[in-house]
């Protein structure tokens, strides 16, 4: 049994279908919006054809990856210097989330593009997204440290992606800075250098004196020419890959687009994932206007009237009506495939199971942060956080900027706890959060956040209690009284005796009861709540065999917090 709200997989839908009489397709996500565009008259396969006529050649993309702290940022940082003549504007560069270099190679200027979002949560959500943006990967290694873990992983992805690397070997101004030792290492991960006989370029530089920078980018250069066709159609209408974005209090949706295809101008209709817009102005990375941006350029572009996803694509549309149309449907597609991912932790063959031993428990979260890179990159690690299958975390919201009125009222519809990553709540939104009991947790590091959840995730993994003592009282003497059973004349020996409170009776050492209650408590003639240490009382257990001399013991279980 299934109900009508449940998520199915694709083999019993395919079962289904044929004991039905159907012949069930399950398309991709792809596919799907294809069909959507297809519906609007854009048809990408034919434009595909079309561009085969008018290829030019477009320069290389380019994502930097390595193990942290090996110099990804402080590359980055040097390979943006090595182009600042244009003074004209100050130097002030921006931080668009890409960058443009032009580089002397073989007497000629050519540009190179690169992702300065290092690290490899972006790289693999916007892969995630069927997003391909980078076209070169450069592998940053420490010569002083070697291969490391997020050595691997960075190697692994950029395999995957089928992305050639080349191998910056990095800071070996350093004392112990060994280039060959991690040339020898890396062979080890298929990546030979081409003078051990291989076909990789390993470039060693230091990032901190700026050494070995033109090499490098030549390298990329080299490496593109001899392992890709870079070619792209300038001279039709824009599409691409937005790789940032952020809410401006001024601005409004600053988005920053990677144009894969076409040239995209101020003016144009725009779809973004689901958010859409006209073009009202862009601007490159050096803070400039620009009024186009041709293949492989990164511009911010202001005019969306939504904050996009990071790897969200763009296509240009016919006309403003369109955009929203087709943003719209997706919007909708959307709700529906996060509704469906809501419920990924029960399947249909653990389901009665794990509702019949009520043992599904689910962590909500809410997730709001500055960029929409850092709310994916959290929500991926978050949704890989693995702690077995008795808890499930649900994201039922994420999106970019303040905590809102609305987060905190989703947050309280679900019982969700709000994450906020570089964000605060906007006015008055703290309040309402405390009056609905909604929590609300900040951070500003995205690994202490999955620490946390993980630590709650794994509190909520079946709680220890352990028996806490409360107080103890002894007998002094023994009232019998008709209405209430025998009353205990006792005095507190330790602690506090609190009407309600777990209770055993122990004399001589043995407990003679378990499973007790203080029933009632009197001081006096007054019903109290609870009566300390040293003072008298009469308290009844609803048990009769009580005996002067015997010790009335209370405690509780409390909640063991886990190592
Ligand atoms: P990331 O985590 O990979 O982005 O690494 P960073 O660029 O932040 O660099 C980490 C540390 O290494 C910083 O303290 C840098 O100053 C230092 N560093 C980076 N490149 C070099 C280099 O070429 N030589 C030396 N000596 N230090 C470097």
């Amino acid at each position: 049994m299934a109900t009508a709200t449940q998520s199915l997989d694709q083999d019993t839908f395919e079962a289904l279908g044929a004991e039905l009489g159907y012949d069930v397709k399950v398309v991709s996500p792809e596919d799907e919006d294809r069909e959507l565009l297809e519906s609007f008259d854009i048809d990408l396969e034919a434009e595909e054809l079309e561009d085969l006529e008018n290829m030019a050649p477009r320069p290389p993309v380019v994502t930097v990856m390595g193990h942290v702290d090996h110099g990804k940022t402080k590359l980055l940082d040097a390979i943006r210097h090595t182009d600042v003549v244009d003074t004209e504007f100050g130097g002030i560069t921006q931080h668009i989330g890409a960058y443009q270099v032009k580089v002397d190679h073989e007497g000629r200027k050519r540009p190179i593009t690169f992702i300065d979002t290092p690290g490899h949560e972006a790289f693999t959500a916007m892969r995630a997204r069927g997003a391909q943006v980078t076209d070169i990967a450069i592998l940053v290694v420490a010569a002083d440290d070697g291969v490391m873990p997020q050595t691997v992983e960075a190697i692994n992805h950029a395999q995957a992606a089928d992305v050639p690397i080349v191998v910056a070997v990095n800071k070996i101004d350093k004392d112990g800075a060994n280039p060959d030792k991690i040339r020898s290492q890396l062979t080890e991960y298929g990546l030979v250098a081409e003078e051990y006989g291989g076909d990789v370029m390993f470039v060693d530089i230091s990032a901190k004196q700026r050494k070995g920078i033109h090499e490098l980018l030549e390298a990329v250069l080299l490496t593109a020419d001899a392992a890709l066709t870079l070619e792209a159609n300038p001279t039709t209408d824009a599409r691409g890959v937005a790789i940032e974005a952020n809410l401006d209090k001024g601005r409004g949706a600053v988005a920053t687009m990677l144009v894969q295809r076409g040239t995209l101008r101020v003016g144009d209709s725009l779809v973004v994932g689901s958010s859409h817009g006209r073009v009202r102005a862009m601007f490159d990375d050096t803070g400039k206007d620009v009024s186009e941006a041709g293949p492989s350029t990164p511009v911010a572009v202001l005019g969306l009237t939504s904050v996009p996803r990071a790897g969200d694509s763009f296509l240009v549309a016919p006309d403003d009506r369109t955009a929203r149309q087709i943003a719209d449907k997706r919007e909708a597609a959307e709700r529906q495939a996060l509704l469906a991912k809501r419920r990924k932790r029960v399947s249909l063959e653990d389901f009665d199971k794990v509702l019949a031993e009520g043992e599904v428990d689910t962590l909500n979260l809410v997730i709001k942060g500055d960029v929409s890179g850092a709310v994916e990159a959290l929500e991926d690690s978050l949704l890989r956080i693995d702690v077995g299958d008795e808890v499930a975390l649900r994201i039922i919201h994420r999106g970019v900027g303040a905590i809102t009125q609305n987060d905190v009222n989703l947050a309280t519809v679900d019982n969700a706890v709000i994450i906020g990553f570089n964000v605060r709540p906007a006015e008055r939104v703290a309040e309402l959060a405390d009056a609905e009991g909604v929590e609300i947790k900040y951070y500003n590091v995205i690994y202490s956040a999955i620490d946390d959840i993980e630590a709650a995730l794994k509190g909520m993994l079946k709680p220890v209690y352990e028996e806490v003592a409360l107080g103890s009282a002894e007998i002094r003497q023994v009232f019998r009284s008709g209405k209430f059973g025998n009353i205990a004349g006792s005095i507190v020996r330790s602690g506090t005796i609190r009407r309600g409170a777990k209770a055993r009776l122990v004399r001589d050492g043995v407990v003679v009861a378990d499973n007790l209650e203080i029933a009632s408590l009197r001081r006096e003639k007054d019903d109290v709540t609870e009566v300390r240490e040293g003072y008298e009382c009469g308290i009844t257990l609803g048990y009769k065999d009580i005996a002067e001399g015997d010790v009335i013991e209370t405690w509780e279980m409390r909640e063991k917090a886990r190592d």
